[in-house]
């Protein structure tokens, strides 16, 4: 398929830049962005124009790091610190995906609010439950988007109406793995989610790591969430260097696949050792992290050491599914964390969208994040954004949308070249 969008175009450039292209025509073939051009080019006089006009053409969001069976719970609890919201609201809600008509409920209300806020591409932590995880995969191929997603593993320090035995919990993710394996080429991907060192064992950790080995998979896990976690777990693992150290030593990150830490708030030098040298992704999840007091990740310096970062929403730690919420919410804890320790902390908007789709969009494909030549055309029509007697520029109307925003405000969605209605998805995947 063939076609061009004329409209204004965002696109990040860097951390610190992103271009802005008034009025230009993007050519798409088959999904991929074939030529972007102030006009279009004459080979292409006869294909189909959709003209956007003044609207504002953006790259689709990255969630790098959120929880779908927490969809139910979303802004529920809020006034609980971590460990609370775990045991009052958490481990209960989530002990109800053991029954798949739950999962079928949840899942494609889930899958369909987060298109519709735009994000394409995402991590997801499900449930220790084999089936509700099965069937949230293929919801997951059948919807379109990119995904990591897997089976969680937890077998201590939790309750006992949620927990597994390390043994069990090994074999049956194996059998995830292989029996899903390659089942939606590269928009779905298996990755391993051990919860935290806390609720896993040493044996388990162990297990798991054989797998990555095996079958080449990455992980994702929580890491130094909040000073209280990362104590528990040197508590626990007294012979590792660091939250991280253990994932290295039981060979967690061996596979080729990505390494996926959430928070990340209080790294250690041995933690940075690790990240740096398997090239982990550090998720800054700043709504979630304010809910839960955790602390405001340190991301302009981790950025300019040189360590990856993407953006996560962390939903239901998190509130808003939106990761362009979560852009607005991350420049403002920038600068409270500016505030406090009085120095450069602050983020720009610019940061902040480089985050959201170039930087999450590649950990999903190289051509996922920018709308760019031989990128994939995965892209959000923003509109209705502007007031009556006073003009924005692009850039302004950008900001207005991740702070006053919603998804109203996205007029049109593309995935992979084709425009998608989240409406219509949810209605094919209430029928798996
Ligand atoms: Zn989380």
């Amino acid at each position: 398929m063939l076609f061009a969008c004329k409209a204004t175009l965002i696109s990040p450039v860097s951390f610190e830049e992103f271009s802005v292209r008034k009025d230009h025509c993007i050519v798409v073939r088959d999904g991929i962005i074939e030529t972007v051009a102030a006009k279009l080019p004459e080979e292409y006089k006869d294909i189909p124009v959709r003209d956007y006009g003044d609207a504002l053409l953006i790259p689709a969001f990255s969630d790098l790091h959120i929880h779908a069976p927490q969809y139910v719970q979303r802004g529920v609890g809020m006034d609980k610190l971590l460990f609370d919201w775990l045991n009052d609201y958490t481990f209960p809600q989530e002990a109800g995906f053991r029954d798949i008509t739950y999962a079928r409920a949840v899942y494609p209300q889930l899958i369909r609010d987060m298109l519709k806020h735009g994000t394409f591409h995402a991590a997801f932590f499900t449930t220790i439950h084999y089936d509700a995880c099965d069937l949230f995969y293929r919801m997951l191929g059948e919807s379109g988007m990119y995904a990591y997603t897997g089976k969680i593993n937890m077998d201590s320090n939790s309750p006992d109406y949620y927990v597994e035995d390390p043994e069990e919990s090994i074999a049956e993710t194996e059998r995830f793995l292989a029996e899903h394996d390659g089942l939606y080429g590269e928009h779905v991907r298996s990755i391993l989610i051990p919860r935290f060192a806390p609720t896993c064992s040493e044996k388990l950790l162990k297990g798991l790591g054989e797998l990555a080995g095996k079958y080449d998979v990455g992980v994702h896990t929580h890491v130094v969430e909040s000073k209280a976690e990362a104590a528990w777990s040197r508590e626990l693992f007294p012979q590792y260097a660091s939250d991280s150290d253990i994932y290295e030593q039981c060979g967690l990150l061996q596979g080729k696949g990505p390494k996926i830490f959430a928070h990340v708030i209080f790294p250690t030098k041995d933690d940075e050792r690790v990240l740096k040298k398997y090239n982990c992704v550090s998720v800054h999840c700043p709504i979630s992290t304010n809910n839960i007091t955790a602390g405001i990740m340190a991301v302009k310096k981790m950025q300019n050491e040189g360590f990856r970062i993407a953006l996560g929403s962390d939903v239901g730690g998190g509130h808003r599914f939106g990761i362009y919420d979560v852009m607005a919410n991350a420049v403002q804890s920038s600068k409270l964390r500016a505030f406090y320790l009085d120095d450069d902390s602050r983020l720009s908007l610019a940061n902040t969208f480089y985050l959201a789709t170039a930087a999450g969009g590649n950990v999903f494909a190289e051509n996922i994040g920018k709308l760019e030549k031989g990128y994939r055309f995965n892209a959000l029509v923003l509109d209705g954004l502007q007031d009556e007697g006073h003009e924005l520029t692009p850039v302004e109307t950008l900001e207005r949308f991740c702070y006053c925003g919603d998804d109203r405000n996205i007029t049109a969605r593309y995935l992979d070249g084709k425009e998608i209605d989240p409406e219509e998805i949810y209605t094919r995947l209430k029928r798996l």
